[in-house]
């Protein structure tokens, strides 16, 4: 036979291979006590979707719409489908669906896996994930307080510092809209100062102007009328009530008034948590989203956080390292020794312990060399001297201090082995 050509995985769609898991498990595990710590229930909605509900729950005009989404015409029926970017439309659908907010508003939070066609990059994939949150049914600053909060609670207790809150609030769409007329008119008004990117957008998106990197334009652009400005009486009480309660729990806050989501359905707050430069969570208000999903009409609020991003930043602060090990490795050779050894793996299990039980045969020597690769502190070794005697053999792979090899061993009853083991697991801390 030809040799077969080595495949790879799709690129920008990564493996997340064992000796990660520590890390992984840390932070789904901590997030996971946090959203149950507020009263947030698990919600597990498909990865494909049709694609319609993404073009009318994310906007037309979006990065993610326009060039990131991977879209496929379902070959069997003809359905126009879509991987998942993101989890918001889809909790939002299935909130409706499922009419779940018929008795009340509802704390939900989803992990999982996101597309998006995307250039890959440090911290930018293809397929990468996310945690978020969102409450639905809630109209108050009070739920973007805790959503907040759950934020910073996470940080805490993944133990990253430095990571630093922006809040802005976007009003509503009749403010905005006052707003962007002012803003053309403003930039109408000094047009000998736009360079050509600013006049193409001064009619299409003339809040893009306000992000030129173009020096000569910095004075026009700071000068350029502000959205605050444009905020009523209900949208400004929201955001400083908001101010409030974060201060009230010392949650240190910047508001940036540069600050708005990628999304058109946004209105009041919204948030972004930024560390070294990267933003690693993003948030806010979404008031107008479920009725344009086709539910009656209920505010809501949440955020979606880059679990890469985090894992990023938790390896940088020295969080865990690869920790694997087992209690036990069960050396074993020689037939009635195999029942023997197989038996005994079962009932250390059964006493809650971590048990290798080496496979594949082969000889003592080669045997120990994987029971030492593999972290367990105790080999239990059964031969045919052993298993004629009715006794097994322990030997300590690791002294107290973790080194290899401690070399002590014992004889113990087989009939006592899961005693004799857990005393030696015992007697060692
Ligand atoms: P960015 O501006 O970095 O493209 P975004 O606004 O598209 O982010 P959101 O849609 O708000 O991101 O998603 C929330 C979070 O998901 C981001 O803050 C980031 O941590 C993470 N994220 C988004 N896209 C990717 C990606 N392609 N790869 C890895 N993480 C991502
Ligand atoms: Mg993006």
């Amino acid at each position: 036979m030809s040799k077969q050509e080595k495949l790879q995985g799709v690129r920008g769609m990564n493996d997340i291979l064992p000796a990660d898991e520590p890390l992984w498990r840390r932070l789904e595990d901590t997030v996971a006590d946090c959203m149950r710590s507020y009263g947030y229930r698990r919600i597990r909605t498909p990865i494909v979707e049709h694609t319609r509900l993404f073009v009318r729950g994310i906007g037309e005009v979006t990065d993610i719409v326009e060039k990131e989404m991977y879209s496929f015409t379902d070959a069997l029926n003809g359905e126009e489908l879509t991987l998942r970017p993101e989890s918001t439309a889809g909790v939002v659908r299935a909130a409706i669906e499922h009419n779940m907010l018929y008795d009340g508003p509802k704390r939900l939070w989803y992990t999982g896996p996101m597309f998006r066609h995307e250039k890959p990059q440090k911290g930018r994939y293809r397929q990468f994930h996310q945690v978020g949150a969102e409450a639905l049914g809630f109209a108050g600053p009070d739920a973007d307080a805790e959503v907040i909060l759950l934020c910073q609670r996470m940080w805490d207790d993944l133990g990253l510092t430095g990571v630093r809150l922006e809040i802005n609030s976007l009003g509503q769409s009749d403010e905005r809209r006052a707003h962007r007329e002012a803003l053309i008119a403003y930039f109408e008004a000094n047009q000998q100062l736009l360079d050509e990117d600013a006049k193409r957008r001064l009619y299409s998106n003339p809040l893009r102007i306000l992000d030129t990197k173009n020096k000569a334009m910095q004075s026009l652009v700071e000068a350029a009328p502000k959205l605050t400005e444009f905020l009523g009486a209900e949208s400004l009480a929201h955001f400083e009530r908001l101010k409030q309660l974060l201060l009230s729990q010392n949650v240190p806050f910047t508001v940036n008034p540069r600050l708005v989501r990628g999304l058109d359905y946004y209105n009041l707050t919204v948030f972004e948590w930024v560390a070294d430069g990267l933003t690693i969570c993003g948030g806010g208000r979404y008031d107008p989203l479920i009725e344009m999903l086709g539910g009656r009409a209920a505010p809501a609020c949440g955020f979606a956080l880059g679990i890469e991003r985090v894992l990023e930043l938790m390896r940088a602060a020295g969080e865990l390292q690869d920790a694997s090990s087992c209690d036990v490795y069960v050396v074993h050779q020689g037939d009635a020794a195999q029942l023997a050894a197989l038996q005994a793996a079962e009932r250390l299990r059964d006493a809650a312990l971590d048990v290798v039980l080496h496979c594949g045969g082969g000889g003592f020597k080669a045997q120990f060399k994987r029971a030492d690769a593999s972290g367990a502190f105790l080999a239990v070794v059964l031969g045919d001297d052993e298993v004629a005697a009715g006794e097994a053999t322990l030997k300590w792979l690791r002294g107290a201090d973790g080194e290899v090899g401690a070399g002590r061993q014992a004889r113990v009853p087989l009939s006592g082995l899961v005693e004799s083991v857990i005393d030696a697991i015992a007697n060692d801390e």
